[in-house]
């Protein structure tokens, strides 16, 4: 057939409004959404007709109007969707980090709904510094003085190296110029503040000397990194953060410590050890101790800056810190969770990264006991069974210590793992598992409980429905 005839025989948008597909669609997504759909899908069929290097069919009316109204589906689901994280990384970047207790939530949407107080002391009816909100939480959870929020670690480093230390040297040791995660490289945000990095010592070994020998009039701080997401094992040595304090400050210097994963309790109570904890760096005399909200601490996404009152004043001034600034909605989060560790108990208890580390491994063997055979009765799955495993904190936590979990190690009847796993973060719910040469395994350890129920029936949905499909419209 001619092209001309061909393109005769499409239909026009309005021939394709009437059909029931794309009727029962304009309820639900709206007109506008379906007849831009229905135009794009025939502007390109005109395309392929004109260009076309083989033989093109027309589809039938209620064949073009299935393939407009899918293609419209799979555009409104949203790409953001909360997940199942049975990856067995607790604190997973891609998959966010930390989930907020309930208390955080409900401050969270209490505050998201309304007009807040942010920047109104309401006593006074005075314009008051929206961080006055965490202020005295952070003070007595930290034992620092003063403190600042601002968007992430990242963020907080660039600020704190802008304002204290722009075009003057930075003293790093060479075993803690970082990576962290693609985006993150010590040296890059260095130059990006407009500080400039000067490496001391070597990659395993940084004496005290090596710092002192390295300051000169340029220097502006002494920075300590922690190394986060890995361990330099065997003959390695760097100064405490005391060492670093008393070196800079001999100097009329100041000591900066990235720790990062911001600890504010003693995790060794789960079995991990090695972590900085903030008190103790403010003890140890740090002017200023970086860390994120949302690793160990369990909050929102947030960078937090504490130390001395007169640095974070210095820091506030900077126009980064207005660039950088948090809304209302991580400040009301941020409070509420911070709020929880007053009670170290209560916080092990409602702070959900903290409930997972908590769970006893008895507990998820039992989890992982009752759930295989559930799961290996699907008609999709030839073997489930529960295997014995570990997982790990992530979120550039504690990478050398493993912690104890059980799996549910799956073998689908396809025989394909990556396939299965595809199917899997595709269904409904969205599950995340890892893979372990040719099995999918669901780890408990960053499952919540109350998700178990949720694990088999996505499975089960998945034999009766192919996953590439968009969800029905009912
Ligand atoms: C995670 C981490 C960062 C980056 O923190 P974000 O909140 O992801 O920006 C910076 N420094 C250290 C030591 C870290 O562990």
């Amino acid at each position: 057939m001619k092209p001309a005839d061909l393109l005769h025989r499409i239909p026009s948008v309005t021939e394709l409004l009437e059909s029931p597909r794309l009727r029962s669609l304009v309820d639900r997504v709206s007109h506008n959404v379906v007849v831009a759909g229905a135009r794009s899908f025939l502007d390109e069929l005109r395309d392929q007709i004109r260009n076309r290097t083989e033989n093109i069919q027309v589809p039938s009316v209620s064949e073009i109007a299935d393939l407009i109204a899918n293609r419209i589906l799979v555009g409104e689901r949203t790409a953001l969707r909360p997940v199942i994280n049975a990856t067995g990384i607790l604190l997973h970047t891609g998959l966010g980090r930390a989930c907020l207790a309930e208390v955080a939530v409900a401050a969270l949407t209490d505050i998201a709904r309304n007009y807040a107080s942010l920047e109104m002391d309401l006593a006074s009816g005075h314009r008051s510094n929206r961080v006055e909100a965490v202020a005295s939480l952070l003070r007595q959870r930290t034992g620092a003085e003063a403190s600042l929020v601002v968007n992430n670690n990242a963020g907080a480093t660039i600020l704190a190296l802008a304002a204290l230390a722009a075009g003057r040297e930075v003293l790093v040791s060479r075993g803690q110029l970082i990576e962290i995660g693609g985006s993150y490289r010590l040296p890059d945000v260095m130059a990006a503040s407009g500080a400039i990095l000067r490496e001391v010592g070597t990659t395993n070994i940084t004496h005290a000397r090596d710092y002192e020998q390295a300051i000169g009039d340029s220097t502006a701080l002494l920075m300590r990194v922690h190394a986060s997401n890995f361990r330099i094992v065997g003959f390695a040595e760097t100064p405490p953060i005391a060492e670093l304090v008393t070196i800079a400050h001999r100097h009329g210097l100041l000591c900066l410590d990235d720790i990062g994963s911001g600890a504010l309790l003693d995790f060794t109570r789960f079995g991990c050890s090695g972590e900085p904890n903030v008190r103790a760096s403010i003890e140890a005399g740090a002017d200023l101790v970086l860390f994120s909200g949302d690793k160990l601490l369990g909050g929102p996404q947030c960078g937090i800056l504490v130390g001395r009152q007169e640095l974070l004043d210095r820091l506030a001034r900077h126009p980064l810190a207005r660039a950088l600034r948090v809304g209302k909605l991580t400040l009301s989060a941020l409070a509420a969770t911070l709020r929880l560790y007053h009670d170290e108990a209560q916080a092990v208890r409602e702070v959900p990264l903290l409930q997972l580390l908590a769970a006893p491994v008895e507990n998820l063997k039992n989890r992982a006991e009752r759930l295989a055979p559930q799961i290996a009765h699907e008609s999709v799955i030839e073997n489930a069974e529960p295997v014995e495993d570990v997982a790990y904190l992530g979120g550039g936590s504690i990478p050398d210590q493993a912690l104890p979990t059980w799996c549910i190690a799956i073998t689908p009847a396809s025989r394909n793992a990556g396939k299965f796993a595809k199917e899997l973060r595709l269904g409904k719910p969205a599950i995340i598992p890892r893979i372990q040469k040719d099995r999918v395994l669901l780890d408990l350890r960053s499952v919540f409980p109350h998700q178990d129920i949720d694990l088999v029936s996505a499975i089960a949905a998945l034999a009766n429905k192919n996953p590439e499909a968009p969800e029905s419209e009912t």
